[in-house]
């Protein structure tokens, strides 16, 4: 998913040393601490949270008091550039526990410092006296006098500010204000409902049938023998897969799409018309058109254009696929002794398209994940990511860290052997954890007040299958897909070198920032790569040829089923920001029998389930489709024609893709790196699509 902000304060004083070659200046010198703790009690935190507001509020109010006549570069900019520094960070030892903390008392007591630190985030961010002073400052600075990311820093500043309705009277700005402040925790809110939510269906081993044997030995029981299957990833996605007693998957999708119904419903109902009325107390026609003034996209109308083509490109390969499940599921009835109805239900999408993989692909998951044990995928993708990237790793023994199951590495330059930051890998599901998978920001790479380098630290969360006494964790091929995202998350945030913590890791345009992890999702396709990330968990053996081929073909199948589903929740997330009166669960319904051609499970609401709608990804979930384009044409242009694991095209990568953060416009970045502007080809023809010029000649 997606990206959001920690690790133990390392005492006495930074240690100063000069910065890897390839950094912006070679001179700055770079301070490799870790400012992040996490022993902090419940108590703490909730004292912590008013020190930082204090402190900050003062900083603010400093800036904004000065005479006009007095304000210059230091007094403004610099000052609120500094405190973002040491605030991001202390914010992040707060509110990062919400996600992570093994302690109940803890993680409320983080999820209330981040609704306190939202609130004021709010205030700060509508304070017309720092702002009339940013602007002060724009018109007397001398043009070409700042450095061009101060100049970014500074226009970034003002545009925010406009966003934030600073240019208008009071009174609007009054109203604004207050919406601001319920939009943030309503969306903290809604992402609470989901990740605490424990709800688990009861079944025995009978109507748990096609599931493997230690996936069932690592259910927990209810007090009368039942197997306790919850909604969390590790349970839902195998038994939707791989359980052939279709009244089990019906119940298990049904709860999934029902989690939090009722309490998420209103939230979202909430969330929606308060974007609607901001937006247009801003002067802006639709929500959607808000936020995508400041993505690649620009504009409600250029994405609606975008999905539409896509969907209607790709119609005619999704009804081939559903006409190949609905034959697979009346073969299946037939020799299970089962009624075919001849629809295709919510519930038999993933265990259908788990066949076409199974039959069609012959690729046996169940076989193919005994080659992908945790620690082999664990070193393999270390391996590759520290070769392309011209990085060394190394774990930190001993580390202070949140939970026990929780890794710290270290990241050094290979070249010059300079720390650039560190990572923690959270990898195991557990109660009351995030239940996505996501890369937090903790610490931004960027410089301090004294113009040293902050290291970039940033962690990794997932819910991967927990290994049980008598067998390791085994990976999915799609799990292994998920570890190559994120970790791409992870890379961007420490490999950026931005000066300013705004601009730092992946502070880049919305509808870029999936691109370099979707990039890097490509190893896990490629023969070499995948070799070096697999074993058998018993004989040591590699996957067979055989295998390999087969799964390398099958990234086919499905693709028009997959695509056209990613279109319906894109577009879903458009109508509930383009239109004030849609009700998301009839949307959803909607658009999934018109795009899909596979009706959503009555009762169910989809939407209210749906973490990106309040994480950032309000009217961006497009985004993921979008960003493809960039990643499947640097992949191919450069990667696929120079080798996958080719270590110039990877430090060309690094250099103009991943270092500038967002200090640099996307579009900028790419056409560096491509040699050109970027095209959709590569695009289409991954999703199975002619495209013209591409097409061999015809006789
Ligand atoms: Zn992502």
């Amino acid at each position: 998913m997606g990206v959001g902000g920690v690790q133990q304060a390392v005492s006495g004083s930074p240690l100063y040393r000069a910065c890897a070659g390839d950094v912006l200046d070679t001179a700055t010198p770079c301070s490799v601490v870790n400012y992040l703790r996490w022993d902090l009690s419940a108590q703490q935190i909730e004292v912590l949270t008013k020190e930082l507001i204090e402190q900050t509020k003062h900083v603010y109010d400093k800036v904004g008091s000065q005479k006009f006549e007095d304000v210059s570069y230091e007094s403004t900019l610099k000052a609120l550039a500094d405190v973002e520094v040491s605030y991001t960070v202390q914010r992040n030892i707060l509110d990062f526990p919400q996600h992570v903390s093994p302690a109940k008392d803890i993680r409320s007591a983080s999820t209330e410092a981040d609704k306190k630190l939202s609130e004021f985030d709010v205030e700060m961010s509508m304070r017309q006296d720092v702002y009339q002073r940013i602007v002060w400052l724009q018109e007397k600075v001398e043009k070409d006098s700042l450095r061009p990311e101060a100049q970014r820093y500074l226009e970034r500043l003002i545009k925010l500010g406009r966003r934030n309705g600073l240019h208008l009277p009071k009174e609007t700005q009054e109203k604004i204000k207050s919406i601001k402040k319920k939009l943030s925790l309503l969306c903290i809110d809604f992402n609470k409902n989901l990740n605490e939510d424990t709800t688990f269906l009861p079944f025995t081993r009978e109507e748990l049938g096609g599931l493997p044997e230690d996936f069932l030995n690592s259910l927990e029981k209810t007090v009368d023998d039942k197997l306790k299957v919850t909604l969390k990833y590790p349970h839902y996605f195998p038994l939707l897969k791989k359980c052939h007693v279709p009244e089990t998957r019906r119940k298990v999708e049904e709860a999934f799409n029902c989690r939090c119904k009722e309490e998420n419903c209103a939230i979202l109902k909430e969330l929606v018309a308060l974007r609607a009325q901001k937006s247009s107390l801003l002067g802006f026609r639709t929500h959607a058109d808000y936020v995508l003034e400041m993505n690649m996209a620009k504009t409600s109308q250029a994405v609606a254009t975008f999905l539409d083509e896509l969907a209607q490109k790709l119609k005619p390969l999704g009804e081939q696929e559903r006409a190949v499940i609905l034959e697979l599921k009346k073969a299946e009835c037939a020799r299970r002794g089962l009624a075919f109805d001849g629809r295709i239900h919510a519930w038999d999408m993933r265990y259908y398209m788990n066949q076409v993989e199974e039959t069609r692909f012959r690729v046996d998951q169940n076989l193919l994940k005994e080659y992908f044990p945790m620690q082999v995928v664990t070193r393999g993708l270390l391996g590759i990511y520290q070769e392309l990237l011209g990085l060394t790793f190394h774990l930190e023994e001993g580390a202070t860290v949140w939970h026990e199951d929780v890794r710290l590495y270290s990241v050094r330059d290979a070249a010059s052997g300079e720390v650039i930051g560190k990572f923690y890998l959270d990898l195991y599901p557990r109660e009351g954890k995030y239940g996505h998978a996501a890369c937090f920001g903790l610490q931004p790479g960027c410089l301090r007040q004294d113009g040293s380098r902050q290291i970039a630290i940033a962690a990794m969360v997932a819910n991967f299958t927990k290994p049980t006494p008598d067998a390791p964790s085994l990976l999915q091929h799609d799990e292994v897909e998920t570890y190559f995202h994120e970790f791409g998350h992870v890379m961007h945030q420490l490999c950026s070198q931005a000066e300013f913590a705004m601009f730092s890791g992946t502070h880049v345009e919305r509808d870029f920032v999936e691109a370099p992890s979707q990039m890097l999702e490509n190893w896990v396709w490629e023969k070499e790569p995948l070799l070096r990330m697999s074993q058998h968990y018993r004989t040591g053996s590699a996957v067979p040829q055989e295998l390999l081929d087969k799964l390398i073909k099958s990234r086919q199948a499905n693709t028009g089923l997959f695509n056209l589903r990613q279109i319906v929740l894109a577009k879903v997330d458009q109508a509930l920001h383009t239109q004030t009166d849609a009700d998301p669960a009839k949307e959803y319904a909607r658009l999934c029998q018109e795009i899909l051609g596979v009706p959503a499970t009555p009762g169910t609401n989809m939407p209210a389930t749906f973490g990106h709608l309040a994480g950032g990804y309000d009217a961006q979930y497009y985004g993921y489709l979008w960003s493809e384009v960039y990643s499947m044409d640097m992949f191919h242009t450069r990667f696929k024609q120079e080798g996958v694991l080719n270590r110039k095209v990877g430090m060309d990568y690094r250099s103009t893709i991943l270092r500038p953060g967002g200090s640099e416009d996307a579009s900028a970045m790419l056409k560096l790196f491509l040699g050109r502007d970027p095209r959709q080809d590569a695009f289409l023809l991954s999703k199975g699509l002619q495209v013209e010029g591409s097409e061999p000649p015809s006789c």
